[in-house]
C-alpha cells in the first residue's frame, strides 16, 4: 500500500441493479478525489440467471430468457444514456445498444456451443460482466467523465480452472500496470468486469461466485492502491448480517486478520479470497453502502482494534462434518497424514478440524463432490458423514484470553446439540449446529455477546 497509489471502487451488484443505480454509481466515481480503477458485478441476479440460462436445453424457454435478461440491459441503456445532463456530452447511445445486440448474439452462439461444458459455462457466464462494464463506461460518459472499457480478460490472467479459477499474480501485476496505469494517469476511468479473467490460451474463466471482490483486490493490490472501496448494498461490515439481525452494529474498523476469518465463515459481504489477498499485500479495504453514501462505512487495516472481544458473528449454512475414526493399525501422525493425502488428491477444501487420537472430524462445503473421497477415505478408517449442519463463527480479538467469552457461549447453547469445536487463533472460535438452529443460536449469541446486558 502507498498513500500516493490509484484508488480503486468495486460495485456489487445491487449497486448496478438497473440503470438507475449505474447512474448513482456512476456519480460516486465522478465525485471521487482521484481517478478510480472501476471493477463492476454484472446486475443483480444475471450470473444466476445466465448460469441457468447455459444449463436449458435449446427451445423457446431458453430463448425467452434470454430476451428477457437482453431486455433488462436495454432498459438499463435507455436509462443510463438518458440525455438529460445540462451542457454535459452524451455518451454514444447507439453504439451501447450495438454492442449489447452484438453480446447478446455471442450469447446465442455460446449456447450452440457443444464442446467443454465448463468452458462453455465460463465463456456465456462472464457475459454479465461484460454487460454492466459497458453501461458503467456509458453512464460515466453521460456525466461527462472520461472513461474507458478495459476488457479484463487482458488484465487478470489465470489458470484454467474453469469456474473457480486462480489468478497468476506475475503476468497480473504486470498486465495490470501496462491497460490501467496509464489510463489513470492521464485522468481516464478504466471500467473493468469483476469476476473474469482469462487463461494463457485466452479463453475467458470466472473466479468463483462473489468473485468481483477478488478482482478489485487483484487489481488494488498490483497497483499498489491507496484503498481499495467495495461498494455494497449496506453500510459497511456489521456484527452479523444486518439482513438477519435486526440488533447487529456497524464495525467502523476491523483489523486484517478478523476481516479474513469473517469472510471465510460466511459474512457474504467480503469474498474470502478478497480479504486474503488484500490482507496479505497490506490493502487496505473500505466498505461502503452506494445506497447510502454518507455513511463512512468499514475500514479494514492492518492496525488491530484495540478492545478484546467478540466483534462479529457469522454463520455458514450448508456444512458437511465427516468423521474418521482410524484402523486399529494405524499410528495418530500416519493416519492424519492419510486423511489429509485424500482430501488434496481429490482437490476438497477442509474447513474446520478437530482431532484425537484416534478419531478426526472436519467440515466440508455441502456443494462438493464426496463420494469418490468418502471410498477413499474407508480404506484407511471407518466414515461418518453427517450433513445438514451450519457452521457459527464468533471472531474477535484475544478471544481466547478474553476472561467469559467461550463460558457465555457455551451458556448460551444450553442443550443445543453441537458436532464439533474448533478454536486455532484468538480471533475467531467456531462450532457447528444442525441448520434447523443456526440462524436462532447466532441471534442468542449476537443478543449476548454483541447487544451486552442491557440490550
Ligand atoms: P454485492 O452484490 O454488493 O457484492 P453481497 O450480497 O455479495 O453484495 O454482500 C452484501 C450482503 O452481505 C449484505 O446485503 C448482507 O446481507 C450480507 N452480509 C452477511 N454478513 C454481513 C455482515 N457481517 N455485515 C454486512 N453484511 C453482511
Ligand atoms: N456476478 C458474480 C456473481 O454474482 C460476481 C460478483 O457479483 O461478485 O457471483
Ligand atoms: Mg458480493
Amino acid at each position: 500500500m502507498t498513500d500516493s497509489g490509484p484508488v480503486v471502487f468495486k460495485f456489487g451488484g445491487t449497486s448496478v441493479g438497473g440503470g438507475h443505480r449505474i447512474r448513482d454509481s456512476a456519480r460516486l466515481v465522478a465525485a471521487a478525489e482521484a481517478t478510480p480503477v472501476v471493477v463492476v458485478s454484472a446486475m443483480a441476479g444475471v450470473t444466476t440467471e445466465l448460469t441457468r440460462i447455459a444449463a436449458l436445453p435449446s427451445g423457446s424457454s431458453r430463448t425467452d430468457a434470454l430476451r428477457t435478461l437482453l431486455e433488462r440491459h436495454r432498459e438499463a441503456a435507455r436509462l443510463v444514456s438518458d440525455e438529460d445532463v445540462p451542457g454535459g456530452p452524451h455518451s454514444d447511445r447507439p453504439a451501447l445498444e450495438r454492442r449489447i445486440e452484438a453480446v447478446g448474439e455471442a450469447l446465442a452462439r455460446g449456447l450452440e456451443d457443444d464442446g467443454d461444458p465448463r468452458i462453455r459455462t465460463d465463456a456465456l457466464v462472464a457475459r454479465g460482466e461484460d454487460l454492466s462494464a459497458a453501461l458503467m463506461a456509458a453512464a460515466l460518459r453521460s456525466l461527462g467523465v472520461p472513461a474507458r472499457e478495459v476488457d479484463a480478460r487482458k488484465v487478470v490472467r489465470t489458470d484454467a480452472g474453469f469456474g473457480q479459477a486462480i489468478p497468476r499474480d506475475e503476468v497480473t501485476v504486470r498486465l495490470a500496470w501496462k491497460h490501467l496505469f496509464p489510463l489513470v494517469s492521464k485522468g481516464v476511468v478504466p471500467v473493468m468486469q469483476g469476476f473474469i479473467g482469462a487463461d494463457d490460451q485466452g479463453r475467458t474463466t470466472t473466479l468463483g461466485r462473489g468473485g468481483s471482490d477478488f478482482t478489485a483486490a487483484i487489481v488494488g493490490a498490483a497497483l499498489e492502491a491507496r484503498q481499495v472501496t467495495i461498494w455494497t448494498d449496506v453500510d459497511g461490515i456489521y456484527s452479523a448480517d444486518p439482513n438477519r439481525i435486526p440488533g447487529a452494529r456497524i464495525i467502523q474498523e476491523l483489523g486484517f486478520e478478523e476481516a479474513v476469518e469473517l469472510a471465510y465463515f460466511g459474512a457474504r459481504v467480503i469474498h474470502p479470497a478478497a480479504a486474503k489477498h488484500a490482507v496479505a499485500r497490506g490493502v487496505s479495504l473500505r466498505i461502503r453502502n452506494s445506497f447510502n453514501p454518507e455513511a463512512p462505512g468499514t475500514l479494514i487495516r492492518s492496525d488491530r482494534r484495540e478492545t478484546p472481544g467478540v466483534a462479529a458473528l457469522a454463520y455458514k449454512p450448508g456444512t458437511a462434518l465427516i468423521r474418521v475414526r482410524s484402523r486399529p493399525h494405524f499410528m495418530a501422525y500416519g493416519f492424519l497424514s492419510r486423511v489429509f493425502q485424500v482430501l488434496a488428491r481429490h482437490g476438497v477444501p477442509v474447513d474446520l478440524v478437530a482431532t484425537s487420537h484416534t478419531s478426526t472430524a472436519f467440515t466440508v462445503d455441502r456443494g462438493e463432490e464426496l463420494s469418490l473421497v468418502e471410498e477413499a477415505l474407508r480404506e484407511v478408517a471407518e466414515v461418518k458423514v453427517v450433513d445438514g449442519l451450519g457452521t457459527v463463527s464468533a471472531i474477535g480479538r484475544g478471544l481466547l484470553e478474553t476472561p467469559g467469552v467461550t463460558g457465555e457461549i457455551f451458556r448460551v447453547l444450553g442443550s443445543t446439540p453441537v458436532h464439533l469445536i474448533s478454536q486455532a487463533s484468538d480471533t475467531s472460535l467456531s462450532f457447528l449446529v444442525s441448520e434447523a438452529e443456526g440462524p436462532e443460536v447466532v441471534r442468542r449469541l449476537h443478543e449476548t455477546l454483541v447487544e451486552g446486558p442491557s440490550a
